[in-house]
């Protein structure tokens, strides 16, 4: 299993070469398999084969982690992946960047629970936070040099769950699909409000997994306190 896990991650290309050492190819395939062993009895992943989950969760993750090691430049600094389900994009990023302090949030405890049991088996520190992201932004407003998240939300409600989080100054990193420049037209007005601008795009793409794209937005001004609204009204009314 560990050599298909293998081959299939070192298959996607664009990924630099010090991400997959085998030090770290090694952690990703103890989440992965806790994942699939742990699928079987919750709602985790809709995957089941180890590389596709190799290719289309590890590998992809590890393109959110190229964006934020770029950004972050080897300085030590903090992430909060909101909606982490079974932990991506969050474990892979705190296994290939040590210099990232990562805390997953799910509103789903469970999914929390076995988040920390993954990291365990890993043997790296990833905090967690049961909560609902709404709820959870008053507590740690712009308290992060980073937000992540993928498949969590369509991108105008998403910015509101996430960019509270954010110091003025850091960023937000969105793993989108095939739709990301239409929901990011649609999200101008929502971004504006809530502090933060369109700073970069980072498109690739993975086997079975069509065309994928970051969008990374940096926040440049703090988030109106009336933000995030309740979730009825978030999704109500996105801005
Ligand atoms: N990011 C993971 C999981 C995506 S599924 C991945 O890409 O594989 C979406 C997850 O977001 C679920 O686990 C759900 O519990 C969580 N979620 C959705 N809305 C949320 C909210 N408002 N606050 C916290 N978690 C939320």
């Amino acid at each position: 299993m560990f050599s298909v896990f293998k081959e299939a991650i070192e298959s996607v290309g664009g990924l630099p070469g010090e991400f997959l050492t085998e030090e770290i190819v090694r952690r990703l395939y103890i989440h992965t398999s806790e994942l699939l062993e742990a699928g079987k009895v919750m709602n985790l992943t809709a995957i089941t084969d180890v590389g596709d989950a190799a290719r289309l969760h590890a590998a992809d993750s590890l393109f959110a982690a190229r964006a934020i090691a770029k950004l972050s430049q080897g300085k030590d600094t903090s992430l909060i992946d909101v909606g982490s389900g079974g932990g991506f994009p969050a474990l892979p990023i705190a296994i290939a960047l040590p210099n990232v302090s990562v805390t997953a949030l799910d509103a789903t405890a469970k999914k929390c629970e076995f988040i920390a049991l993954a990291a365990a088996k890993c043997d790296v520190k990833v905090g967690t936070l049961p909560e609902r992201a709404e709820e959870a932004a008053a507590k740690y407003r712009e308290s992060f040099d980073f937000a992540s998240a993928r498949a969590v939300a369509r991108l105008n409600a998403l910015l509101e769950l996430c960019v509270p989080f954010v110091k003025v100054g850091g960023y937000f990193v969105a793993m989108k699909g095939s739709a990301a420049n239409e929901e990011a037209e649609e999200a101008k007005r929502a971004a504006k409000t809530l502090g933060v601008t369109l700073s970069d795009t980072v498109d690739y793409e993975i086997e079975g997994g069509g065309a994928r794209h970051i969008l990374i937005y940096k926040k440049v001004a703090p988030t109106p306190p009336a933000y995030p609204r309740r979730y009825a009204q978030i999704k109500k009314k996105p801005l």
